[in-house]
């Protein structure tokens, strides 16, 4: 799947697929007039999750390809597990991933009136009965895959009884459970869906929107469909498990044909699936309750809250939704595609900085004690129109632990004693010294600057090493907190089979430190995004960063160091 070929970062190139081929093909014969209409149709009962994005990215994009609409509905046809919270988050979410609805913002609940109608006119025509069965009598006569159902004896009940009791199912009469509203299609159909589903149970429940109105709701496969096509919804767009409830998404609009606008077309589609990664709502809650994250928006979930606080940009999504397409395939998607669509935008946007996150103390014995001078540091090597900014050097600094080893490996072109690096920006210097406490920790290293080789002098130009780490001055340096993310799985298929996969949470996908970084990230925004040169890309966390103390996420490192690991073990790579 991961297609290095792509480096075009801009989402306006569109691929095609088989969805594009279904309307190009309306298009050329006329079937909707030219008229392209999806939706995106949440339940709000959890956080959306970077599968959601996949299915935002198409409905969404589709729309403003064909210049059609798509409208964001919540399918709010649960009120128990369903939250205002959840609305709310679902909106912010679309909104960040830059997308618009405008004034297509629609509720399920809107359409309980006409609903409530309709289901009496399928009851009106012999399309519908009241089943006083209970819900285990209902289950048991379903039948099984290679089993037909049996009737219920309320089947033939009368028209005129059917609608009495559902009128008084309505006004509250019964208790849950007492009587169901059920289709009447065929009891022996191979296709379980056709079995006379429920479409409407007593559930004398308050409806976040709708209050107390209502003591009986409708059933999503009824409510969907209807609530496509009171919308003039041409192409509903869906994941492959809704493939076997087509039919009945079909027979619903055929029986209110003439009655509601339009008979939408339901096309599947296959629903990502990434590693290392777990994704269904339920234990995307389970990991938020039982305390493995600190919350829905932490940045080791999938969640949209979670990969934006992460450090993600909304450009990096939609890039990684065009790149994995659309087919009717299921198919797996390894975790560094996403996170090379993140390197790939911030490599390009996001402003170099210097942090040094396990600092050594460096001295350079031949520099005047209280002298300084400032260095040049471009903001982005490939852009010397985003300028320079100053890096201040000075007697002391700091540089990374493991920019310097004591007895070199082979190959190793950094720091040890007696050799010599680049100092970027800065000078060469040599090291001549090794500081050790009396348990025979390295406390400190000491060094020589060669004066004559600063960076863009003459002199540089010289003398040429292998060798060339950052560092800060100790004097100017900040400090800050850092959290080191890395993936919350360590396992690629962490749901796999039938193991649990709280067993395979990565004890290391957080690390929290406090680092040195240039005094200038002071300044940093929230949501501002960095490339920390030769660590990583962070952002300015959006909720604990404050004025003049940002505390930094880091998003993704410069290259995917888990290749190896997934290679190793012989797994595929999606
Ligand atoms: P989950 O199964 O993860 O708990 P859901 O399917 O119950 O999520 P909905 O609110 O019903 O969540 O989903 C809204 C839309 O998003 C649906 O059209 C659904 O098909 C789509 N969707 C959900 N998960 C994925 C996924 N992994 N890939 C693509 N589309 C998805
Ligand atoms: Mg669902």
């Amino acid at each position: 799947m991961k297609d290095k070929s792509v480096t075009n970062l801009s989402t306006d190139s569109i691929t095609s697929n088989f969805i594009r081929s279904i309307i190009d093909n309306d298009k050329r014969t006329g079937k909707w007039l030219g008229r392209v209409e999806t939706r995106f149709p949440p339940e709000p009962n959890g956080y959306l999750h970077i599968g959601h994005a996949k299915s935002i990215c198409l409905n969404f994009g589709l729309a403003n390809d064909y210049k059609g609409v798509c409208h964001l509905r919540f399918d709010d046809t649960n009120p128990e597990k369903e939250a205002q919270e959840y609305v709310d988050a679902i909106c912010e979410n679309v909104a960040w991933l830059g997308f618009d609805w405008g004034k297509h913002l629609h509720y399920s609940s809107d359409y309980f009136d006409k609903l409530y109608a309709f289901a009496e006119h399928l009851i009106n025509h012999g399309k519908a009965y009241v089943d006083s069965l209970n819900a285990d009598e209902i289950r048991e006569q379903r039948g099984t895959l290679t089993s037909p159902g049996k009737n219920s004896p309320y089947r033939e009940r009368a028209v005129a009884e059917s609608l009495d009791l559902f009128q008084r199912m309505r006004a509250g009469e019964f208790s849950d459970g007492a009587h169901v509203l059920r289709v009447k299609i065929d009891m022996a159909s191979p296709n379980i869906n056709m079995r006379d589903p429920v479409i409407y149970r007593i559930r004398h429940v308050h409806h976040q929107r709708t209050g107390d109105k209502w003591s009986i709701y409708p059933m999503y496969d009824y409510t969907h469909c209807v609530s496509d096509a009171l919308e003039n919804i041409t192409h509903s767009l869906c994941t492959l498990e809704f493939e076997d409830h087509r039919p009945l998404y079909d027979w619903v609009l055929d029986q209110l044909q003439g009655i509601v606008p339009c008979h939408p077309q339901q096309i599947e589609f296959a629903r990502l699936n990434l590693t290392y990664t777990v994704m269904s709502k339920r234990k995307l809650i389970e990991l938020v309750e039982g305390g493995n994250v600190e919350g829905w928006d932490d940045p080791r979930l999938s969640t949209l809250a979670g990969v934006r606080r992460r450090g993600y940009t909304p450009k990096s999504i939609r890039l990684f939704a065009d790149r994995i397409g659309v087919s009717k395939a299921d198919s797996w998607i390894d975790v560094s595609v996403l996170e090379d669509c993140l390197r790939e935008d911030l490599n390009e946007c996001a402003p170099r900085r210097i942090a040094v996150l396990r600092p050594l103390k460096v001295i350079i014995d031949n520099y005047p004690d209280d002298q300084q001078e400032d260095c040049q540091a471009p903001n982005h090597p490939q852009k010397p129109e985003w300028g320079k900014r100053v890096a201040p050097f000075s007697k002391v600094l700091y540089i990374e632990r493991d920019d310097f080893m004591e007895q070199p490996s082979k190959g190793y072109f950094r720091l040890s004693p007696g050799a010599e690096v680049r100092l970027r920006y800065a000078f060469i210097i040599k090291c001549v010294q090794v500081e050790k406490s009396t348990d025979g920790e390295i406390e400190a290293i000491h060094c020589t600057y060669d004066p004559d080789t600063k960076s863009g002098t003459a002199g540089a130009a010289k003398r040429k090493v292998k060798g060339n780490i950052h560092w800060l001055s100790a004097k100017h340096a900040l400090q800050v907190e850092a959290r080191l993310y890395d993936r919350l799985f360590a396992d690629a298929y962490p749901d796999a089979g039938s193991k649990n996969y709280r067993e395979s949470l990565n004890p290391d996908s957080k690390e929290t430190i406090i680092a040195y970084v240039e005094q200038s990230l002071s300044e940093a925004e929230p949501e501002q995004r960095f490339q920390f040169e030769r660590i990583g890309y962070f952002v300015a966390d959006r909720i604990d960063s404050q004025s003049g103390k940002p505390v930094f996420n880091r998003a993704v490192t410069l290259r995917d160091s888990w290749e190896k690991v997934v290679d190793s073990k012989g797994q595929s790579k999606g």
